[in-house]
């Protein structure tokens, strides 16, 4: 569609960052863009509607940005989901595998519960280690998760291969 195309064209590939060999998927023109900006946080309030959502999950860092918007306009609550250690409060914790090594995330413990509805947003789906992770949580805390929505899946780290079975049929769409 030409939404999809405006948005995609608001892409910047960044060669060898932030290693040598890495094409970086740069958001940021695209965050410059106020049209491109809207009809981004315009489809995902679209689908935070039609699935229901009552609570939305923005993953640190560039998912806030994309998830706060959304919340605002769909009129549900933001629940920011950290690098372990940011959080002040009594949080959860999830620990998951990168190629080298772990790391872990988490969200406060009273921030979710039984019978809340969630959307999971970021901004690009690499090896879907993190969104994974972010599943767990959320089931963890007892509340359902709805769908995952991303700007951008890399598809040849088949991330979408690796959050399916914590999807539990829950749907993953990229613009
Ligand atoms: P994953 O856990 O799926 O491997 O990595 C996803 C996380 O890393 C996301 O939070 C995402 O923001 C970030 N990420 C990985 N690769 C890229 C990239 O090329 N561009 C952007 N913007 N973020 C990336």
């Amino acid at each position: 569609t030409a939404t999809r195309e405006l948005l995609l064209s608001r892409i910047r590939d960044v060669h060898d960052h932030p290693e040598p060999g890495i094409v970086f998927k740069d958001i940021t023109p695209l965050l410059a863009d106020p049209a491109a900006f809207a009809a981004l946080t315009g489809t995902f309030a679209e689908m935070c509607a039609r699935l229901g959502a009552t609570k939305i999950v923005g993953l640190e860092a560039r998912g806030f940005i994309l998830a706060a918007p959304v919340a605002v306009s769909a009129g549900v609550g933001f629940i920011p989901v950290r690098k372990a250690g940011k959080l002040p409060g009594a949080t959860l914790r999830q620990a998951y595998e990168l190629e080298y090594g772990t790391a872990e995330i988490e969200v406060h413990a009273e921030d979710l519960a039984p019978g809340d509805r969630v959307l999971v947003i970021d901004d690009v789906l690499a090896t879907g280690g993190t969104a994974e992770a972010s599943l767990e949580l959320i089931r963890r805390a007892g509340a359902e998760v709805v769908g995952v929505a991303v700007l951008m899946e890399l598809g040849f780290l088949q991330g979408r291969a690796r959050l399916e079975p914590a999807l539990g049929g829950a749907p993953l769409e990229a613009v």
